[in-house]
This record gives structure tokens, sequence and C-alpha cells, in this order.
């Protein structure tokens, strides 16, 4: 998909360019709290408030459509589901040609109610052509969240360092540890 910014999305003109906190704050509003899954948005109230702080409406046809990209980026980004499976997500985005300063410039328009879902969806695609492979689940399996890596060496392997990152040191030492006597 062609990427141009600033696109118009609905009446508003947005940016388009990678909005990483939107999309990392769209795939991890399903964590695992002591061993507990959690959805954040199940609370419709808090929600629309969240998604009105993004940028968005705050309506309850929005959250809709977040709901179902969401639950479309996650089978993606975790390889459970190819990337065809987020064409639902583009429906009704169409580019649209407006004459500025003299030059036609195509600007993307998107049914304002979808236009939060969209920018989530080209953020992954984005994320994707620039970085691939840098968005990705947390390497703790019991972890339900994604993380962006943003390392040189593409290493990062924790959605955090101070929550999974220090659980799985100290399982590994513990193993190591204990390694010996178990033989
Ligand atoms: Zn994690």
């Amino acid at each position: 998909m062609v990427l141009l910014t600033p696109g118009r999305l609905g009446d508003e003109i947005v940016d388009t360019t990678p909005d990483e906190g939107l999309l990392l704050g769209v795939l991890n509003s399903t964590p695992v709290i002591d061993g507990v899954p959690i959805d954040s948005f199940a609370d419709t109230a808090r929600a629309r408030a969240w998604l009105a702080g993004a940028g968005g409406l705050g309506t309850e046809t929005e959250l809709r459509h977040v709901l179902e990209a969401r639950e479309l980026l996650q089978a993606v980004v975790r390889g459970e589901q190819p990337a065809d499976v987020l064409a639902p997500v583009l429906g009704g985005a169409v580019y649209v040609p407006e004459i500025k300063d003299g030059r036609i410039a195509w600007v993307l328009s998107v049914p304002p109610d979808r236009a939060l879902a969209l920018r989530a969806v080209l953020t992954w695609d984005a994320l994707a052509m620039a970085s691939p492979g840098r968005l990705r689940p947390c390497a703790n399996e019991e972890c339900r969240l994604f993380l962006i890596d943003h390392t040189k060496a593409g290493t990062a392997r924790w959605c955090s360092m101070a929550t999974c990152g220090n659980r799985m040191k100290a399982r590994r030492h513990y193993q190591r540890a204990r390694g010996p006597q178990d033989g």
C-alpha cells in the first residue's frame, strides 16, 4: 500500500507516518496479568476514552473497528494468519486528488469511524516495509504482549526488561544453578 503523508483521514488531515504508540497500544490491550488474560478494552467507556486520547473519535463504531483490527493484527504478527486477513480493515479507504499550490496531491480518505483502525494497520505495514520482523511477540511464551525492536542489532526479546526480561533471566539463572544437581 502506498503511504502518503500527511494523509486525509475523514475530514481531518492526520499524519499517517508510523504511529507506533497507537499500534502497540492496540496490540497490547490484551495482557496476561497474574496468569489471567485481560482485555483492557472490555470496559467500553475506558476503551472509548483511550481511542479519543489516541486521536480518534471515541465512538462505539470506532471501537468496533479497532477491536476487529486488533484481533487480525495480533494473529498476523504472531504468524497465525496471512496478512491478507487485514483486508476488511482497509474497507472504505480511497485516495482522492486535491489541487494544492498548483499541484495535484493524492490524499487518503476514509470514513472517520474507520480512521484509527486503518492507522494501526498502516503503521503495521510501514514497520513491515521499513523494519521487517521488528514488530513481534514478546519471547516470554506466557506473555501476550508485543514489542517493536529498536535496538541496532535487532536483539530485543522482551516486551519490557522490567517485567518479562528480568523474570526470564531469573528463571534461566535458577535453571542453571539447579542444573548440575539434576544431572
Ligand atoms: Zn512480555
